[in-house]
């Protein structure tokens, strides 16, 4: 049982949500209903557990409540690099072990080919997910070494890939910032806004279930029993949902419902992104129109050059901040805007007088042992939480997972997936707060150059 369950604040306006046409929001929660499912939250867990519900129970009627806009939250934030290979950011090149990163790599393809069939049968614009690889950018030799070694972890696991060069990261980036990239083909890059909002109006237009949005739950409480289930009643300011089967999809805010107490870590990281370039500007940079990097360093900047719906841009993403409050201050903001300023201009010299024209932050939810916070947590309440930073592939592989449990379903989408053990208990939070503040000042720091 919880209650004044607070939700936290979105810094920044989302870019990506920004830059597309206005979108018909669904409704706020005005009435008392009652649903054979209720999922809370309306990010890639949420939304793949309803899609995955649906297909496995078409007659149930299920319900999902979103607390803001659908797209608003950290789905609608993120970078759009769904991975298919291991990303684990705590560790300096974002390799685990052989065996653990194979069964991550077979999991997140499943989760990308659900992502892939939804944007098919929901009739997605193309740029919502695109299944084109990604490229690992280093410009330092530490990055390169990092490339080099990423590549012989690559080589032991049989996966393709390719090595660029100086000359062809200009080629396709129009900036000589590079110099080495490694490019692998099985990365889906999202629109994440168009995506996750187009995910949702699917879901809403081709099935069983209903979607609230800006109905955040406040409490959720034991109504008693009925025919033997546990009937669960979640309130928002104007309505409530009794369920006798519940799906927390929330990320770290799983926490503030009662669960996973101490034992997950709410990180921030920033975007942010260019006004349209003008067709000079588009010109004397050159390079491909959309490219999609990410850093050679686990804490350098992902950078992305897109030319769809909202025009010719690019986007970067870094910083990262520990916020154990879930809040992240202004001046965290500020400070990630003016450092993605700051890598902006030592890549494209040429473009002198670009600016920014939206600068956001968002929530990541990590574990020390790096697992995901799911499972059954209370009778008939499963949480389907913690995605380490690969939310994207990750949490649309929890959803899946969580939907099939909560419906006794046998038929796996993602049939390699083993009951990880728990998250690892977190240190009390002054002192993690300054262990994990000042780790992270100091590997931004190393990250030198790739930052
Ligand atoms: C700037 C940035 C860049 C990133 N880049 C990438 C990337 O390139 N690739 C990648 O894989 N990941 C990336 N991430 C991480 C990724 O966005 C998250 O891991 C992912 O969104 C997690 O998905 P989720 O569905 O579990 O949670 P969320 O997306 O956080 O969704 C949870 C939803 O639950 C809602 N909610 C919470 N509490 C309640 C409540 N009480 N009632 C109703 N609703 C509630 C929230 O509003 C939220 O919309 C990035 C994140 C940020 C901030």
């Amino acid at each position: 049982m919880a209650s004044n369950i607070k939700i936290p604040i979105n810094p920044g306006r989302t870019g990506w949500k920004e830059i597309l046409p206005t979108r018909t929001v669904n409704q706020n929660l005005l009435d008392n209903i009652n649903a054979d499912y209720l999922i809370i939250g309306g990010g890639f867990a949420g939304l793949s557990a309803a899609r995955r519900l649906n297909q496995i129970d078409a007659s149930a009627k299920i319900v999902l409540v979103e607390a803001c806009e659908i797209g608003e939250g950290p789905a609608g934030r993120n970078s759009g690099f769904m991975i298919d290979l291991p990303h684990n950011l705590a560790s300096d090149d974002y390799l685990g072990s052989l065996e653990k990163d194979r069964e991550q790599t077979l999991i997140n393809r499943s989760a990308i080919e659900f992502a892939k069939r939804a944007s098919e049968e929901y009739e997605m614009p193309a740029e919502a997910i695109q299944l084109v690889g990604k490229t690992n950018a280093a410009a330092s030799k530490k990055g390169m070494k990092f490339n080099t070694d990423y590549a012989k972890h690559l080589d032991k696991t049989s996966e393709a890939y390719k090595m660029l060069d100086a000359q062809e990261m200009k080629s396709l980036t129009g900036t000589d910032y590079y110099i080495n990239g490694l490019w692998t083909p099985g990365t889906a890059m999202l629109q994440p806004a168009l995506y996750i909002q187009s995910l949702a109006d699917g879901i809403s237009k081709k099935s069983n279930v209903v979607i609230y949005e800006n109905s955040p739950v406040i409490a959720l409480e034991d109504e008693g029993r009925h025919d033997g289930l546990k009937i669960w009643k979640a309130k928002t300011n104007y309505g409530s949902i009794s369920s006798p089967k519940i799906i927390l999809a929330v990320n770290g805010i799983v926490e503030r419902f009662g669960y996973f107490k101490n034992s997950l870590m709410t990180i921030f990281t920033y975007s942010s992104l260019t006004r349209e370039l003008t067709l000079d500007e588009s010109n004397s940079l050159g390079g491909s129109p959309e490219w999609g990097l990410t850093s050679a360093d686990a804490m350098g900047s992902s950078v992305r050059r897109i030319s769809g719906i909202g025009g010719d841009r690019i986007l970067v993403r870094n910083r990262w901040s520990y916020n154990p409050s879930m809040e992240a201050k202004d001046s965290f903001m500020s400070a990630a805007a003016n450092s993605h300023n700051e890598s902006f201009k030592a890549r494209f010299p040429i473009l002198k007088k670009m600016s920014m024209e939206y600068s956001w932050g968002g929530r990541l939810c990590l574990s020390l042992n790096n697992v995901f916070a799911q499972g059954e947590v209370d009778e008939g309440v499963y949480s389907a939480c913690c995605q380490n930073g690969l939310g994207t592939a990750k949490g649309t592989a929890i959803g899946i997972i969580t939907a099939e449990k909560i419906s006794d379903e046998k038929n796996s989408l993602i049939p390699n997936f083993k009951d990880e053990e728990s998250p690892k208990k977190l240190m009390p939070k002054p002192l993690m707060w300054v262990g994990v503040s000042s780790y992270v000042l100091w590997k931004e720091f190393m990250a030198g150059k790739e930052k």
